[in-house]
């Protein structure tokens, strides 16, 4: 094992959970690297009590205090990049371009939230003659966050610099396939000045998962992952009276109109549905062609037959990730789609165990078609076609998710008809990975997200505060007004 166990991090002290263990397999080859040790609810406990114990200092502390130790982790984060990036590439077997992609994009949501200061400075209004009235925001209290396994270094970053510069401490359940950029994340923080118990992370699965969403001891649960779980997180943990935000999969569209730019949305279609192996809520699944686009499909599978498993195309997470994608392949071509380019039996040299599909492109998909409507996650598009626009938007808005859409087109007006009637919360134009930046916020709609608001930018304030409303008044003269 390259890696030694992987334990819990609570109140600054690494402890074991006590739930059994798991191996850690790396994707690129199918070794072992590492084993985590799982938690129980009585693991969830401590990681709960060491948070709550650090929250009165830490909530109590100025927020331009909590920033600074933000403005160096986003520096540590900067100084150790080589060694984040090697880490993601290691237990999640994405590109190394990618999986710095994702460390700058930490960074980036650091620098987001050491702004909060700025966006934090409060209202206040006279609201009467002499009586003011003025918000102010407080933080929920010890805060939860589940993620996923396709981001193990920015997902956590969604949470955790926006969340503690609030003033919130937090319990981090990473993915227990990808548990060790986490702990790199934590001793970072811990560099950079982070109090202890203010993050504690716990590792495991649906158990510990479980135990966060009834641990009376949490106030809120935010949830990153398929929509399966996403649902249990949010029954489970709005059940037991907590707020909770709880981001589930996708299948995103991407309509294509004969007027497209040739090159462009070839290029975007194929970044967009092979980056990191199609193993993002952000990738494109299914391209609705609307009219003659038999030239666009063309300069596609040409830009998809350019990508390459172990050169510009990592591997997806697991022998079973593989297996499944592969049977959506085959079933789709057992119904009547055609296989334009066939990524299936891929093997890299010298890594023949390692869990490799390379990008797919399957024609002539039809929408009751299983791979039409399901998340495959994998490096594989459909294509759906369709004779005119409002045939091409009916698809999209019957999809039970709702996380990305996009359409690719030279004329605005088209554009535009389509950005107001897709039924996703971030829509591209001409983009297929419409990823919006801070101060703006990611998160889909529908089945792509349940609760209110989104998980980062300026819309994550609500999320992670409760607001105060006082109303003052200190002159005797507005006794006579209707505050008296
Ligand atoms: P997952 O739902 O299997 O796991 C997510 C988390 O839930 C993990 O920490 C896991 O340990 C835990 N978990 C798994 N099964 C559980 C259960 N039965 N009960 C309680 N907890 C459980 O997701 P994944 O495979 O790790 O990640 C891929 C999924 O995440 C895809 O569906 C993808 O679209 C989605 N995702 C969504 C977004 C978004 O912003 N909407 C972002 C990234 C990933």
């Amino acid at each position: 094992m390259k890696y030694p166990p992987v334990s819990n991090y609570v109140g600054g002290e690494l402890i074991n959970g006590s739930n059994g263990s798991l191996d850690v397999l790396s994707p690129i080859d199918g070794s072992i690297i590492t084993k985590v040790f799982l938690s129980s609810a009585e693991d969830v406990d401590k990681a709960v009590r060491a948070a709550k114990e650090a929250l009165p200092a830490w909530s109590e502390m100025p927020i331009k205090e909590r920033v600074q130790i933000f403005f160096k982790y986003k520096q540590l984060l900067e100084n150790n990049m080589e060694e984040l990036t090697n880490l993601v590439v290691e237990e999640n077997g994405k590109t190394y371009g990618e999986a710095k992609a994702e460390v700058l994009k930490s960074a980036e949501l650091t620098e987001f939230a050491c702004s909060m200061p700025q966006l934090l400075s409060t209202e206040l209004l006279e609201v009467s003659k002499g009586v003011e009235c003025r918000e102010e925001r407080y933080p929920v209290g010890v805060v939860a966050s589940i993620s996923p396994f396709n981001f193990p270094n920015m997902v956590p970053n969604w949470t955790i610099p926006n969340a503690l510069v609030l003033g919130n401490t937090m319990i981090l359940k990473p993915s227990e396939v990808v548990p060790l950029s986490a702990m790199r994340i934590v001793k970072i923080l811990e560099e950079a000045g982070l109090p202890k118990g203010v993050l504690n992370i716990v590792q495991g699965t649906q158990e510990a998962v479980e135990a966060i969403c009834d641990n009376p001891g949490i106030d809120a649960v935010s949830f990153v992952g398929s929509t399966k779980v996403a649902k249990i997180v949010y029954r489970r943990a709005a059940s037991n009276l907590k707020r909770v935000l709880a981001l589930g999969g996708a299948k995103n569209h991407l309509i294509v109109l004969p007027d497209a730019h040739l090159k462009m949305t070839a290029s975007n279609v194929a970044a967009s549905m092979s980056g990191c192996a199609g193993q993002r809520c952000m990738a494109a699944a299914v391209m609705v062609g609307v009219g003659d686009v038999n030239h666009i499909i063309d300069e596609l599978c040409n830009e998809a037959r350019k990508i390459v498993p172990g050169e510009n195309l990592g591997s997806v997470i697991s022998a079973e990730a593989k297996e499944r994608i592969e049977n959506y392949i085959t079933e789709a071509e057992n119904d009547g789609a055609k296989i334009l380019v066939d990524g299936r039996n891929s093997t890299v040299a010298g890594k023949e165990n390692g869990f490799y599909v390379a990008p797919t492109v399957i024609d002539f998909v039809k929408p009751e078609m299983r791979i039409a409507k399901e998340e495959v996650f994998g490096p594989v598009i459909s294509i759906l076609r369709v004779d005119n626009v409002d045939e091409a938007i009916e698809i999209e808005n019957n999809s039970n998710y709702g996380n990305a859409a996009a359409v690719f087109t030279q004329s605005g007006g088209a554009a535009n008809y389509v950005t107001e009637r897709v039924s996703a919360g971030m829509i591209g134009v001409n983009i297929g990975v419409p990823v919006p930046r801070e101060p703006f916020a990611f998160g889909g709609w529908n089945e792509s997200r349940f609760g209110v608001g989104d998980i980062t930018g300026r819309s994550s304030i609500q999320f992670w505060t409760k607001t105060k409303k006082i109303t003052t008044k200190w002159n005797p003269e507005s006794q006579v007004n209707w505050m008296s």
